[in-house]
């Protein structure tokens, strides 16, 4: 997708706006995002159901906006995977088929092999009524990957199902995906969807996309506030604060000095101006003689919670308001000025109206500037 722009109710709308994406051979792309952030849009313009306002969208070398979905090799499996209910499962993935002329023949040898590979071969004589939902949505996957497309569209398919049925069809999903190495763009707001199956994740949100990146990326380096408050489960927390030079003023929870003492090496390359942001750890940074809002991020998991103040290191102080003990871990939400943050604990040896001490190391902090921009 080139500058793709799609607009609704004369310009009121704006679903997608200068897209630009680009997805390899046999790449698994996962948009995510919220709800009418525009993913559906997206997949639907690369269907050909929908034509971009700007913008151009290409399958390798060829232009394809303008022709339509049947010009286009494209299968799009839906939430609402809409089989037809008087046919058999058979004739149900053998349709596409025999619409293009493909001789029963040759139409009962694919039915057979589609069938195997999704595990529903003792399924083909039933009516879909008959069917489970789990088993339904591998009669549409089916019927979608018979026709060999040049590109597998999925709209939040698994929506329909149970968590354990979801799990398992994200597992045969992904298998199928790689033994037919299909490109496939796959549009879910499900944060464990997109990072188990995805090569690749677009986030999204107003339309636009906000990072590219492969899943361990998104978590581990969050490029805008906006992405981190979206990644992880629960995610990262920002805390509100004010720069200066070597510290973040967090009002009354207190100052973080990140320790403030750049390594050597920082230093020299802050001197000359050449830090790679990439490289820089949130303790550099502060360092230099920045000033203004920013918001200092750490996710619950590298939250500690002390009772005492800590004599050294990062300390935020805070009120323990709920305490949800979730099995694996305990999930401690604390009150900060009035803003309300997560830490995972191992033991939940705090409860309701405690004083408590939030504590991190340096290199689990995370700085985005007052355009949520990330700076270390
Ligand atoms: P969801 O997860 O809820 O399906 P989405 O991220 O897929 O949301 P889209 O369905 O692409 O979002 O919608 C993006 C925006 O475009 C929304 O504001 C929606 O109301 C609008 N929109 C989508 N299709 C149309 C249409 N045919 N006419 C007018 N507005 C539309």
């Amino acid at each position: 997708m080139k500058d793709v722009s799609k607009y609704f109710d004369g310009g009121n709308t704006v679903a997608n706006y200068r897209l630009n994406l680009e997805v390899d051979d046999g790449e698994f792309l996962v948009m995510l995002g919220p709800s009418g952030c525009g993913k559906t849009t997206a997949l639907r313009l690369i269907a050909g159901l929908e034509q971009p306002s700007e913008g151009a969208i290409y399958f390798g070398d060829e232009r394809v906006d303008g022709r339509s979905p049947s010009d286009r090799n494209v299968a799009m499996v839906f939430q609402n995977y809409a089989l037809y209910p008087h046919m058999t499962v058979a004739q149900n993935i053998g349709y596409p088929l025999k619409v293009r002329g493909v001789p029963p023949d040759n139409r009962d040898r694919k039915i057979e092999e589609v069938t195997e590979l999704l595990h529903i071969e003792d399924q083909v004589d039933k009516k879909p009524g008959a069917l489970s939902g789990g088993q339904r949505q591998r009669v549409a996957l089916a019927r979608a990957i018979i026709r060999e497309p040049s590109v597998f569209l999925l709209d939040e398919p698994l929506s329909n199902l149970d968590a354990k049925l979801r799990q398992e069809m994200r597992i045969e999903l992904k298998r199928l995906q790689n033994e037919l190495d299909i490109t496939t763009v796959y549009v879910t707001h499900n944060q464990e969807e997109a990072m188990g199956m995805a090569d690749t994740v677009a986030v999204m949100n107003q339309g636009t996309i906000q990072q590219l990146a492969p899943p361990l990326e998104l978590y581990e380096r969050p490029r805008t506030a906006w992405v981190a408050r979206f990644i992880g489960s629960p995610p990262m927390n920002l805390f509100r604060g004010t720069r200066r030079n070597g510290s973040i003023d967090i009002g009354e929870a207190g100052t973080v000095e990140l320790d403030g003492v750049m390594s050597e090496e920082a230093a020299v390359e802050a001197e000359g101006g050449g830090r790679g942001q990439d490289d820089a750890s949130a303790a550099s940074v502060l360092t230099t003689d920045a000033r203004g809002d920013v918001e200092l991020g750490v996710r619950p998991e590298d939250l500690g919670v002390s009772t005492t103040r800590p004599t050294s290191g990062n300390a935020i102080e805070g009120t323990v308001d709920t305490v949800e003990p979730m099995g694996e871990y305990i999930l401690v939400n604390v009150s900060v000025n009035d803003q309300i943050v997560n830490a995972k604990m191992s033991d939940g040896l705090v409860s309701r109206g405690d004083r408590i001490y939030l504590t991190f190391d340096d290199d689990d902090a995370y700085l985005y500037d007052d355009n949520g921009e990330l700076v270390a």
